[in-house]
């Protein structure tokens, strides 16, 4: 469908990462090269976050107001339902096909026709097959696309397996630096990230016995907390609340900039687990979704109501 297609725009989701970003460059790169108009958007605010800035492909980006209406492919890629595309949903619909590829246990089938691999690490791993089976060669700028994805969603390898270890050292052979563009991706935060930290985790708290006789350590993250840095700099602090080894799951609560529409307060939550409880069940069953072991929902209300809420979806 990609190789027959007369125009192809490529869809990732709201708050980007680097998966869905990595994914999305690697596929319009890869189009670009054959010939075949191409353009990447994601919802808005659309502002690509400071770490992402460092990939190839950054040309092919649009902003929601200027993705053609009419293209013969529409992508969606690193989704596990429409609704992670915002305002871009419709894109989708109104695409002569709507394609997704993605690695969510939460998928939910939506599309026209989807290559959804919940083993897979990263959404990326399923692009660099795609771009295989196609005969697409994969040079070093598309490479640090798919790298980012995959070096990303393994935290930073940590978790990576077999399949995602022996692609790693493929695109590394394509010659790009990858301990720089990992440094960067992961480890590099504006000086403000550090007492934001400091705020934040002097709230943590850890519930010995929330989850079925094991611990919850959570905490939450006000918008005058992060006054100063970008949306990444809030998502970057769960990767060090969930060390805490008392914790099966680990939480926090990320407050949205309230409006006059909706004066309730809005939480993003992120969830993760060690492994024996199912986060993205959980998630699920709070209209979220996402992974075994990392998960997230939106919610609204007190920070206590939303910890009452969680701990019953928890069973605690
Ligand atoms: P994070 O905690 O890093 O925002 O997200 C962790 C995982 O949960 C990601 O795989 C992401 O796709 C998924 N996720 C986070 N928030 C939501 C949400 O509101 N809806 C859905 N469907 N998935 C989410
Ligand atoms: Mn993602
Ligand atoms: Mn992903």
């Amino acid at each position: 469908m990609l190789r027959g297609a007369a125009s192809v725009t490529v869809l990732s989701h709201i708050n980007p990462d680097a998966d869905t970003i990595g994914s999305a460059l690697a596929l319009a790169l890869a189009l670009e090269r054959a010939g075949t108009p191409v353009r990447v958007s994601f919802p808005a605010p659309h502002q690509l976050p400071r770490s992402l800035r460092l990939l190839p492909g950054r040309h092919l980006l649009c902003p929601p107001e200027e993705v053609p209406a009419d293209s013969e492919v529409a992508v969606a890629v690193d989704c596990s339902s429409s609704d992670r595309l915002g305002e871009l949903a419709g894109v989708l619909d109104a695409a002569g096909t709507a394609l997704v590829v993605d690695h969510h246990s939460t998928n939910t089938g939506f599309g026209d026709a989807a290559v959804v691999d919940p083993h897979a690490q990263s959404t990326t791993v399923i692009v660099e097959r795609i771009l295989r089976a196609w005969g697409a060669p994969v040079d070093a700028d598309i490479a640090k696309c798919l790298y980012a994805g995959l070096v990303t969603d393994t935290g930073g390898l940590r978790r990576a397996d077999t399949t995602s270890l022996r692609m790693t050292a493929d695109l590394l052979e394509t010659g790009f630096d990858g301990p720089e563009l990992l440094r960067g991706l992961m480890d590099s935060h504006p000086f403000a990230w550090l007492p934001m930290l400091g705020t934040v985790l002097g709230r943590a708290r850890l519930d010995p016995e929330a989850v079925g006789g094991r611990g919850m350590v959570h905490t939450a993250i006000h918008v005058e907390d992060a006054r100063g840095v970008e949306w990444e700099e809030v998502e970057s602090v769960i990767d060090i609340v969930r060390t805490s080894e008392e914790a099966e799951v680990a939480v926090v609560l990320k407050e949205r900039a309230s409006s006059a529409a909706a004066p309730r307060t809005r939480w993003s939550v992120s969830l993760r687990s060690r492994g024996s409880v199912d986060v993205a069940a959980v998630a699920r069953s709070l209209g979220g979704g996402g992974h075994r072991a990392a998960a997230g929902y939106s919610a609204a209300g007190t920070h206590d109501d939303v910890l009452v809420e969680l701990r019953a979806a928890l069973g605690g």
